[in-house]
């Protein structure tokens, strides 16, 4: 699964570019500084060293694009043939397919999901959220 053709961001269909942090490759939006993460990959992520998470969230943040606008409609997965929905992830609202279980941050949204993966106290939904998109595939 990791020579996959780029992905295309949901929210401004911007080619998303990748970028490894210790083996955790993600796929991020270069203009709108959005995030999609695999099943399994907030939790990867939540365990990176804080100077892991400051190159990404610099990564995130350095763009120039318009802040992303929040989905009101079912948008295409850009990983699988799925839709994706909002859930409340933590503080944060992701869009969440329920089919591949990967998640899409918007730009400002890692924080918050980081820290919700890592207490994980947030609410019913997320707990959903967690028990698909944190299990590690198979
Ligand atoms: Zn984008
Ligand atoms: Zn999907």
């Amino acid at each position: 699964m990791s020579e996959t053709a780029h992905l295309t961001c949901v929210k401004c269909t911007s080619v998303l570019d990748r970028a490894t942090f210790e083996g955790l490759e993600v796929d991020l939006c270069p203009r709108c500084g959005g995030l999609w993460l695999d099943r399994g990959e907030i939790t990867r992520a939540a365990r990176l060293p804080d100077g892991e998470i400051t190159r990404l969230r610099g990564l995130l943040t350095e763009t120039d694009g318009p802040p992303p606008l929040p989905s009101s409609h079912l948008v295409p997965c850009p990983a699988c043939d799925g839709k994706l929905s909002e859930v409340m992830l933590g503080a944060v609202h992701v869009d969440y397919c329920g089919r591949c279980h990967g998640i899409f941050l918007d730009r400002g949204e890692l924080e918050e999901a980081l820290a919700a993966v890592r207490e994980r106290d947030a609410g019913a939904t997320a707990r959903q959220v967690f028990e698909a998109a944190v299990s590690v595939a198979g």
